[in-house]
């Protein structure tokens, strides 16, 4: 008899996340306790059930400024190093609890610098934080392992000195490096002297690129930029023709994108909240899935999004009908694709992954 597909079963699968925020995963709770100790009074409220809904519904609002506004209150709340340390390790709790065995973990240093920490500070705090999030997790029997990227927002001009901090701490679990922020107006190729440098150093990255802008934004940040994967990139849809009869014609970046098997870090929930796609059932993950792309599946924002790994993989259960052989498939392509070294990708993979859905798959 085949184990049926729900939230509870999802949970006990192992899961592999590329993509998800640091400060866009915050308990409610801790949000509210870590404000107080600040004596930050921005809030708009005091309990955590209705500060929870207040996160999802300004970020499901279609309103940039009440979704900038999220993050706001996150950011502010994060500016020591006691509430970085505190964040990262209930985030890697929280991800363990979800039955996620791997996560790549990114946030942008330059945002918690408002009262004078250094950057190498934050970064010392986040890792220290993440350390002990999967010492607690292993106590609770919970394997995890975190690896972290570094962003630099788009619109400063900090790129070469971020991406400086990802390559000098690169034997401490920070693995890679990002672009984040607004896509229109701040191409990747503004950052080139950072990408530059980063391939100098044998360095990976990933870069945002066509989740809300398209093609051209996506083809700079892989044959400009040298992307080893993009951060949503659902635009690529625009590159593919299906006619009415259901043949499927891909144009020359789709086809590269596909044939070089570079991963689409996708996140349907967060895209639904950014206009990027109408519903699940409508999101370009189905289309990229079928048509066999590098298709990973992430939860960019989990407190703004409401959601999780299981969450996600629930919904597009109910979207595509997708069984425990997809999302062994997805968790494997997530694993194929993390910026940690191939034999040890390999073993997350043969000792963690297979096992974990064999009895389910038999
Ligand atoms: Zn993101």
């Amino acid at each position: 008899m085949s184990t049926p597909v729900n939230l509870d079963t999802i949970r006990l699968v192992p899961k592999v996340l590329l993509h998800d925020h640091l400060d866009g995963g915050l308990r409610p709770q801790t949000v509210i306790d870590l404000a107080r100790a600040a004596g930050y009074a921005g809030l708009p409220h005091e309990d955590a059930d209705e500060l929870g809904r207040w996160f999802a519904a300004a970020a499901d609002s279609g309103s940039l400024e009440r979704y900038l506004e999220t993050f706001s209150h996150t950011v502010a709340v994060m500016q020591t190093a006691e509430a970085l340390a505190r964040v990262a390790a209930e985030c890697v709790e929280d991800l363990a609890a979800d039955g996620v065995v791997y996560a790549e973990i990114r946030y942008a240093p330059e945002l918690f610098q408002e009262q004078g920490l250094t950057l190498d500070r934050i970064v010392a705090a986040v890792q220290d934080g993440f350390r002990d999030g999967e010492r607690r997790a292993a106590a609770e029997g919970k394997r995890i392992r975190i690896g972290t990227l570094l962003c630099a927002m788009r619109q400063n001009a900090r790129s070469a000195e971020i991406a400086n901090l990802a390559v000098r701490y690169r034997d401490s679990e920070v693995v890679g490096f990002d672009i984040a922020g607004p896509e229109a107006g701040f191409p990747p190729t503004r950052n080139l002297d950072a990408f530059e440098y980063l391939r100098q150093q044998n360095a990976h990255f990933t870069i945002h690129a066509g989740e809300a802008f398209g093609l051209p934004s996506i083809w700079e940040a892989i044959q400009h930029c040298g992307a080893e994967r993009l951060g949503h990139g659902v635009r690529i849809v625009d590159d593919i023709k299906v006619d009415e009869d259901g043949s499927v014609h891909l144009g020359r970046l789709a086809s590269y994108i596909r044939d070089r098997r570079i991963p689409l870090e996708m996140c349907p929930s967060s895209n639904l909240q950014t206009g990027a796609a109408k519903s699940i059932a409508e999101h370009p993950i189905g289309l990229l899935a079928k048509l066999r792309f590098r298709v990973t599946v992430n939860t960019d924002n989990r407190l703004m999004s409401h959601c999780s790994m299981s969450s996600e993989f629930a919904a597009l259960h109910e979207a595509f009908g997708y069984g425990w052989a997809d999302m062994q498939w997805f968790a494997v392509n997530a694993m194929k694709s993390a910026f940690i070294g191939f034999d040890e990708r390999l073993e997350i993979i043969d000792d963690v992954i297979k096992p974990g859905y064999a009895a389910l798959l038999e």
